[in-house]
Parts: C-alpha cells; structure tokens; sequence
C-alpha cells in the first residue's frame, strides 16, 4: 500500500542480528514483499526490519526445506524444482516471501486441495519482543486443557498465554487474526500473527513432489453454469483423491463478466482467447495429471458437456509452459486493469480514492447465495464492480472500482455490510489477506469475534509484546 514513513529499515543477515536490533528498538516493523494488500506492511514511524538479506534455503530431504524469512517463493519454487520438489500453498503472488506469507497464513488458488500455508509449516525460528530467539516445532508445544500456553524464554524466564475461546469459522481458509482451538499447537499461534507477536526469520517448510500440472480454461455462458462446473470438478476431485477416479483437480478460479469486459482487445490477443460474449464467465482450473492424462482429459470433457458448456476448453499441456504463462497473464491482467482504473480515477477525481476490496470465503454450498449477496449489495448502492477469485474454495474478492471519493465511502459501508452477512452464513470476511492495519478489515474482525474476542487477542498481544512493539496497530490498535 502507497504512503508510510519510517525510523529508519535494517536488513539483518542472520537471527542474531535481527535480535539485536529488536532488542534495542522501540517500535519495528517486519516486512517481506510488501506485498500486504491490507496496509500490515506499510510503516507508521516504526523502524522497519526487512527479511530481505534472510536468504538461505537448505533442501533437508524429499519432504522438507529450511528456508529464511526473506526468500521469495518463486525463488523457493525454483530451488525446489531443481530437485523436482514442490511448495504448494502459494498465493497468486509469487514475489512474496517465506516470512510474510507465513506471517500472514497467506493461501492461494490451490488451497482447495492443499489447504493454507499453515499445514505447511513445521517449524519457525523467531525472535522475540524482548529480542530473544526461540525455535518452535510443531507438537512441541501444546496448550493445556484449561488454555493456557507455557513459553519458556531462553533467559529461563516462563511466559503465560492465554488462548482465546473464540470460534473460529469452519472455513477453508482463514487469515484473521490469531488462531485459537483447544489443545492447540504454539506454532500456530505464530503463523498467521502478521508480525505482532514476534519475527519469523527462517522456517521448515513441508515440501511434495512436482506434481504434472495442465492449466483449463473453460468459458462458461453464466456464473450458474461456472458454479455447476466448479461443483461438479471438486466432486471428481474428491473422488480422485481417494484413488475413484482420474480428474484430480487442484484449483479453480473465476473471472466474471464485468473483470472480463474491463480487459482490453489486446489482453485477449496476446493470450489467444478470442473475447467471450458479454454474459459469459472463464474458470482456470488446474488440474493434476500422471504422464498419460488421456482418462483425466476425457473424464474433464464429459463433466463439461453434462453442464452444458458449449465451447471446447483451452488447455495448456504440462510442457507448455509458454501456453500456461498466455494463460496465466490473462488472469493477472484482470487486478491489473482494475488497478489501472483506479489509478486513472485517482490521478483525475482525487488522489485520495483507493482501493476498496473485499477477500470473503464462504462454505461452498453458499456461494451462489453469496455472489447474488454480492451483486445486489453493490448494485443497490449503485457501484462498479468485479468479482473473481478462488472459486473452488469459495473464496472470492468483490472489488469496488471507485469513480469519486463518495463511492469509495459507499462502497467500504457495503463491504462492511456484506461481511456481517457474509459472517452469519457460517463464512468469514478475512480469508487469505489477513487484517493489517486497515480501518475497514479491523471492523471486520469485530465483526467476527466480537469486542471480547478483540479483548482475548489483546491478551495474547500483552503476554508477549507488553509493549506494544511489534508491528504496532496490525491486527488490532495499538494500546
Ligand atoms: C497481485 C497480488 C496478488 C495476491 N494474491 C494473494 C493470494 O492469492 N493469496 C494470499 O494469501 N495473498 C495474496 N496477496 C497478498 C500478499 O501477497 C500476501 O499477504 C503475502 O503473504 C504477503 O507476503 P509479503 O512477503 O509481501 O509480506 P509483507 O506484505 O511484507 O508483510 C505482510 C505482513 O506480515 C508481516 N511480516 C512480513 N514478514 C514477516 C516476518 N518475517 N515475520 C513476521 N511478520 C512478518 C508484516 O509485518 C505485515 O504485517 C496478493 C498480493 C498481490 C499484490
């Protein structure tokens, strides 16, 4: 996010520095990519301690990576595929570091089968408010029955912390301030703590093998017909999974007509997809084959032609990498060209306008309630709009494009409204992106949790930050 202003930023080479530089700063800032879409990483008078020179990465066997906080994940990828190794929870962008993405529990288009960066992560080596260095592995430290964590400091001296009571949402991805279950492990309380509780600097990562990947697209006439394909390919998927069938399907996401009809001819041309009608929506599914994928590709055409889908699907083979990449950019061509618009808007209107975005993840079965929620919500108010995103995990982002600062307020009202509406349909309006420090995003935490939910979150915060030091105002105000 454009703005902020800084102490000053420190680019430590290893844990040792970067505890020496907590232990004597009053307020830091960790940051990654700053590539938060939520203002987490954008300072507010804090020193800001970068990952970036945290860059070793150790292949540890077939099944785990060490990697420092401030490798980006096409950096990991690449390292990993030369061992033909896999890291796959990565969200769309894959400039963003180990460290942030944990920070922040990010997800992406292939949580559906893979499930968010948490799953991932086995270990985490963090420094502490107080400057001190911990490493945490998973199933090294559980909460006891009455919720209460035990941190042993290096010092010798034992902290408390309390664990929250309140219920997190049944949901396939969540980024929402802490996590919180009974009998929880204490790395998870770190992941996805967005830098308030301590500095991840290097983590073990879980790694599979390179999965064979083709990239689908498919046009579908209406968003009903693109909410049946996508029913109808998680089934097939689930069935794969459990060795029934061929159609092993990784992800799937969604652009709808309005993203669509903001692209502009040469979008299009340069991908080699001629430009659907105008009701028309595309899903990009990724699907999962073995080295003969022809019972993956016919099992795929006869689910399509059971939906009705009249056009053959465009399908980038897991060789064709330059097919994939065609593919691929047309998707990202969609936040681009919003982006774009609102930044024209910006430089014309007034250069206070912004983004206002939504990142809503709602039980599958509800999403057609929740796009019609969507649609009438913005329609009623009058706002331009597009929605896509991760479809297959019901998680999609409804974006406000503003033409005046009077709809960028209408607008963060109807985003508000829809998360508590969101909320009661058992879904959650914080899905991957996490809270950071926008007004709108804190409210939805509320929201969600209630003040006393806040309160228990605050707790935590004291318990290991009594001073409010790290990555102040992130997740919740500052005390
Ligand atoms: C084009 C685009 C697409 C995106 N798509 C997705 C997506 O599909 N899924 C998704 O989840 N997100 C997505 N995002 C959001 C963003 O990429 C993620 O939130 C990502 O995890 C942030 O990583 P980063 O390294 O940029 O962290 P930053 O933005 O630098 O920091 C994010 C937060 O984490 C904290 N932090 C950073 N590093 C550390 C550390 N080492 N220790 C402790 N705290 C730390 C910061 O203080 C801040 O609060 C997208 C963003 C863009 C711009």
């Amino acid at each position: 996010m454009a703005g902020g202003f800084a102490a000053g930023i420190v680019f430590p080479r290893t844990a040792a520095d970067a505890a020496a530089l907590v232990a004597s700063a009053r307020q830091v800032l960790p940051i990654g990519a700053q590539s938060s879409l939520t203002g987490g990483a954008t300072p507010r008078g804090e020193l800001l301690l970068s990952t970036r020179a945290l860059t070793g990465i150790d292949v540890l066997s077939r099944s785990a990576v060490r990697a420092g906080a401030g490798v980006p994940l096409a950096d990991l990828q690449r390292a990993l595929a030369s061992h033909g190794l896999y890291y796959p929870p990565v969200p769309t962008f894959e400039g963003a570091f180990v460290g942030g993405t944990i920070a922040t529990n990010a997800a992406g288009a292939a949580t559906f089968k893979y499930g968010s960066t948490r799953r991932w992560v086995e270990a985490v080596t963090i420094v502490l408010a107080d400057g001190a260095v911990v490493t945490l592995g998973r199933g090294q430290a559980i909460a006891s029955p009455d919720g209460v964590f035990e941190l042993a400091y290096p010092s010798g001296r034992i902290v408390q912390i309390p664990v929250p009571q309140y219920r997190m949402p049944d949901v396939p991805k969540l980024s929402a301030g802490y996590y919180a279950r009974t009998g929880m492990d204490l790395i998870d309380l770190f992941i996805g703590s967005e830098g308030t509780l301590g500095i991840i600097v290097d983590a073990t990562l879980r790694v599979i093998p390179r999965p064979r990947r083709s990239l689908v697209l498919v046009t579908c006439d209406s968003e009903a017909q693109a909410l049946a394909v996508t029913a109808a390919l998680r089934q097939e998927a689930a069935l794969s999974w459990r060795g029934e069938g061929p159609l092993d399907v990784a992800a799937i996401e969604y652009i709808d007509d309005r993203s669509l009809a903001r692209l502009p001819a040469e979008t299009f041309a340069r991908a080699g997809v001629p430009r659907p009608t105008p009701s028309s929506v595309l899903l990009l599914a990724q699907v999962e084959v073995p080295n003969d994928d022809t019972a993956a590709m016919e099992r795929l055409a006869d689910v399509l032609g059971a939906c009705g889908v009249a056009d053959d699907p465009r399908i980038a083979a897991p060789a064709d990498e330059r097919e994939a990449a065609r593919l691929l950019e047309l998707r990202e061509a969609v936040p681009a060209a919003v982006n774009a618009e609102i930044a024209a808007a910006k430089a014309r209107v007034d250069p206070g306008l912004e983004k206002t975005a939504g990142d809503f993840v709602v039980p599958f079965e509800r999403l057609d309630a929740a796009l019609a929620l969507y649609r009438e919500t913005f329609e009623r108010e009058g706002l331009e709009y597009a929605i896509w995103g991760h479809l297959s995990d019901g998680n999609l982002h409804p974006n406000v494009v503003p033409r005046s600062v009077d709809d960028m307020h209408r607008g963060t009202r109807a985003l508000l409204e829809i998360a508590r509406r969101v909320i009661a349909m058992g879904g959650a309006p914080l899905a991957e992106h996490g809270v950071g420090r926008s007004p709108l995003k804190q409210q939805m935490l509320r929201e969600l949790y209630g003040e006393a939910g806040i309160a228990e979150m605050r707790a935590v915060k004291r318990a290991l930050d009594p001073a409010w030091k790290l990555a102040p105002g992130v997740i919740v105000p500052s005390e």
